[in-house]
């Protein structure tokens, strides 16, 4: 079983708790998720038994964000605060250290056992095999790992094993919700595996590197990226060879995103009528919640198979 394999973690848990077990008094558990799509785990997980905060919210890109005020109070009332990565949310782990000493937190990212890819190498190179990790040495991991099904699923599980050893009393009911959100996330997959099964493999763009855990969840060809990281804004000439494409009518679909820089797509897509829609990594305007992550992952889904296909 995946959940196994967290054992160790909450051995290390169960010590840094020994050593500081600051509970509020009202015996509540203050918990702390940085991103929306995470927030929805953590939340279906703690389902009836309470309810996590989000940090960010949707004007707020998950890698540069300043804290308001009540932000930075969430994080210094924190016990247990969940994040990726510094690779996703930059600013992290100087706010940890500064707001949120004493509290446990959880680095998805340092999870070894998730699927995770590297950032895209070359600006031109729409080839296959770059982009793993292992073969990019030297170059930033990919941190948008929760757009893969499978890792959502041992998320979960990772979830429900830190919450139980943070807050043993409630154990059965993190394990019971956590079986119940797996559940949800093998049905997604199944669904979602037949969506893509028939889906044509034609050329796309997206806006940015997000969507390799979807591109290769469903072997979907590898997106043409305009931008390959969130540090690196594309070079002209990399904009010119996408638009290139896309006036040579070999690109089916452009994906912006709510985040994201529409102007770069406005320029690629010049005056052709390539197909336009739009992924969402984030969640951006839908209600923070338990359901936000599959009411995301179904609408990123449906977009790719809409725009793929060509039905509008
Ligand atoms: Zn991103």
């Amino acid at each position: 079983m995946i959940h196994k394999r967290f054992i160790p973690l909450c051995a290390a848990l169960l010590m840094a708790l020994t050593a500081a077990s600051a509970r509020a008094s009202d015996g509540r558990l203050d918990v702390v998720v940085s991103i929306k799509p995470i927030h929805a785990l953590v939340a279906g997980v703690m389902q009836g038994v309470g309810t996590p905060h989000l940090l960010l919210n949707d004007q707020q890109s998950p890698h540069h964000f300043a804290l308001k005020p009540s932000q930075a109070r969430l994080l210094q009332q924190a016990e247990l605060v969940f994040w990726v990565d510094p690779s996703l949310e930059t600013p992290m782990p100087a706010l940890l250290a500064s707001l949120a000493p004493h509290a446990i937190d959880i680095r998805f990212m340092a999870d070894q056992d998730l699927v995770r890819y590297q950032n895209k190498i070359s600006d031109d190179s729409d080839d296959d095999h770059d982009d793993h990790e292992g073969n990019g040495r030297g170059h930033m991991v990919n941190p948008h790992i929760w757009l893969d099904l499978e890792n959502a699923r041992r998320m979960v599980w990772s979830i429900a094993a830190t919450l139980s050893a943070v807050d043993p009393q409630h154990a059965g009911a993190y394990a019971s919700n956590a079986a119940k959100l797996d559940k949800r996330l093998v049905d997604l997959h199944e669904v979602a595996k037949r969506q893509f099964a028939s889906i044509q493999r034609n050329k796309f763009i997206v806006q940015h590197d997000a969507f390799i855990y979807v591109e290769r969840q469903f072997k979907l060809p590898r997106g043409l990226v305009i931008a390959r990281d969130h540090d690196t804004p594309p070079g002209t000439a990399h904009i010119q060879h996408l638009r290139d494409l896309v006036a040579a009518g070999v690109v089916s679909c452009i994906f912006n995103e709510p985040q994201g820089a529409g102007h770069q797509i406005d320029i690629v897509a010049g005056a052709s009528f390539v197909r336009r829609a739009t992924l969402d990594a984030v969640g951006v305007g839908l209600p923070a919640g338990p359901d936000l992550y599959f009411d995301m992952m179904r609408a990123n889904y449906a977009a790719f198979a809409e725009c793929l296909a060509g039905t509008h």
